[in-house]
C-alpha cells in the first residue's frame, strides 16, 4: 500500500493548532491521499528538524510562531510574498531539491475580507501590533491601496521599522503611512484620535486575555473591527469593538483557513474550496462573527 504523502505544522507551543482540523478537511473534500500533523519544536532543534523531515519525504510544512524568521534563513529560494514579508509559513519542497519559502498569510487574509465584502481602497486603517503578523499583511494589504495606514506599537521603534520597510510600496499605491505609539491611542484629548475606516488588532496580548487600552474616541459606526487571532484569544478586542459600537467584527479565524487554503494549493496544486469550512467553523467559534 503507498504511504500518505506527508505534511504538518511546526511551531512552539502547537497544541491549540486548528490547522491539522483545517488540512484533514481539504485533503478529504478534495481526495488527496496525505496526513497534516502538528509538531510542537523548540527553536534549538528547528533547522535540523526541517532538513530531517524533509529528508525523510515530507512533502511540506507550515511554520508558525515562533519559527517564521529562522525559516526565512532555511529557505533555498524565497517568493516575492516571502522576501516581502521578511517571514516564512509555508515550506514546500521543489523538484530540484531546494526549499522553497513562501507566506500566505497576507492573501489569506485579504481573501478573508473579500469573502466578508470588506474594500480596502481609499480607507483609512490602523493596525495594532508590529510583529510578524503585521509584516505578513502590510505588502498585500498596500496593494489594495488604502488611503492611509498607521501602525500602532508598544516599541514604536519596531513600527518605524516596517514604515521604512515598506516605504516604495505605500508610495507606489498613494497610501498615507506612519508609526505611532501604542500609548498614542489612549487619549483622544491630546492625540485628536478620529474614528477608523478598519482597526485591526495585531498584538499577541489576546493569548493573555487581555486587548490594548484604546480610546473610544477610534470607532464609528462605520468602522470594521478585525482581530487577526481567533477563538478565546480574539474575544477582549472583539467585545470591546463591539460595545463601542462598531458596524462589524470579525476575528482571524477565516485568516486562518484562507492562508490554509492558500498552503495546500502550493502543495497539491488545487485550491480548495473554503465556504463549508468556513461555515463549519464559524459554528464551532467561541466568537460570533457578525455577517
Ligand atoms: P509577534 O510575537 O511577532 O508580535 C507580537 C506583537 O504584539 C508585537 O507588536 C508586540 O509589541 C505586541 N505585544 C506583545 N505584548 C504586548 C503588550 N503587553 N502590550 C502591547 N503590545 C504587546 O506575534 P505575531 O505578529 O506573529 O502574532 C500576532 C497575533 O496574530 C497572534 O495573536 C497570532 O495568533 C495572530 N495571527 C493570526 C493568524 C491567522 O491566520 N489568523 C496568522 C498569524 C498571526 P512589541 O513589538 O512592542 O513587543
Amino acid at each position: 500500500m503507498v504511504e500518505p504523502d506527508r505534511y504538518g505544522v511546526v511551531g512552539s507551543p502547537i497544541g491549540h493548532s486548528r490547522s491539522p482540523f483545517i488540512h484533514a478537511h481539504f485533503a478529504a473534500a478534495n481526495s488527496q491521499s496525505m496526513i497534516y500533523s502538528a509538531y510542537d519544536v523548540p527553536s534549538t532543534k528547528f533547522p535540523i528538524w526541517v532538513k530531517d523531515f524533509f529528508a525523510q519525504g515530507g512533502r511540506g510544512l507550515n511554520v508558525t510562531v515562533p519559527h517564521k524568521e529562522s525559516a526565512l534563513l532555511i529557505a533555498d529560494r524565497l517568493s516575492e510574498r516571502a522576501r516581502q514579508a521578511g517571514a516564512v509559513n509555508t515550506l514546500v519542497p521543489e523538484p530540484s531539491g531546494k526549499l522553497l519559502g513562501d507566506n500566505t498569510d497576507g492573501t489569506g487574509w485579504i481573501a478573508d475580507l473579500e469573502v466578508r465584502g470588506v474594500s480596502l481602497r481609499d480607507r483609512d486603517v490602523l493596525i495594532l501590533g508590529a510583529g510578524g503578523a503585521t509584516r505578513g499583511i502590510l505588502g498585500p494589504l498596500l496593494a489594495q491601496q488604502p488611503a492611509r495606514i498607521t501602525i500602532a506599537n508598544r516599541h514604536i521603534e519596531r513600527a518605524a521599522e516596517l514604515v521604512a520597510r515598506f516605504a516604495q510600496e505605500a508610495a507606489r499605491n498613494h497610501s498615507a503611512f506612519r508609526a505611532i505609539s501604542l500609548g498614542d491611542l489612549v487619549d483622544d484629548a491630546a492625540a485628536r484620535l478620529t474614528p477608523v475606516d478598519l482597526v485591526v488588532q495585531a498584538t499577541s496580548l489576546g493569548l493573555d486575555g487581555r486587548t490594548p487600552a484604546l480610546s473610544d474616541a477610534l470607532i464609528a459606526a462605520h468602522t470594521i473591527a478585525y482581530d487577526l487571532a481567533y477563538a478565546e484569544a480574539a474575544i477582549p478586542f472583539c467585545d470591546w469593538a463591539r460595545s463601542r459600537g462598531a458596524r462589524q467584527v470579525f476575528d482571524g479565524i477565516g485568516m486562518l483557513i484562507e492562508q490554509a487554503a492558500e498552503s495546500f494549493r502550493l502543495w497539491r496544486g488545487v485550491r480548495p474550496d473554503t465556504r463549508a469550512l468556513r461555515l463549519e467553523l464559524a459554528g464551532h467559534s467561541s466568537l460570533r462573527n457578525t455577517p
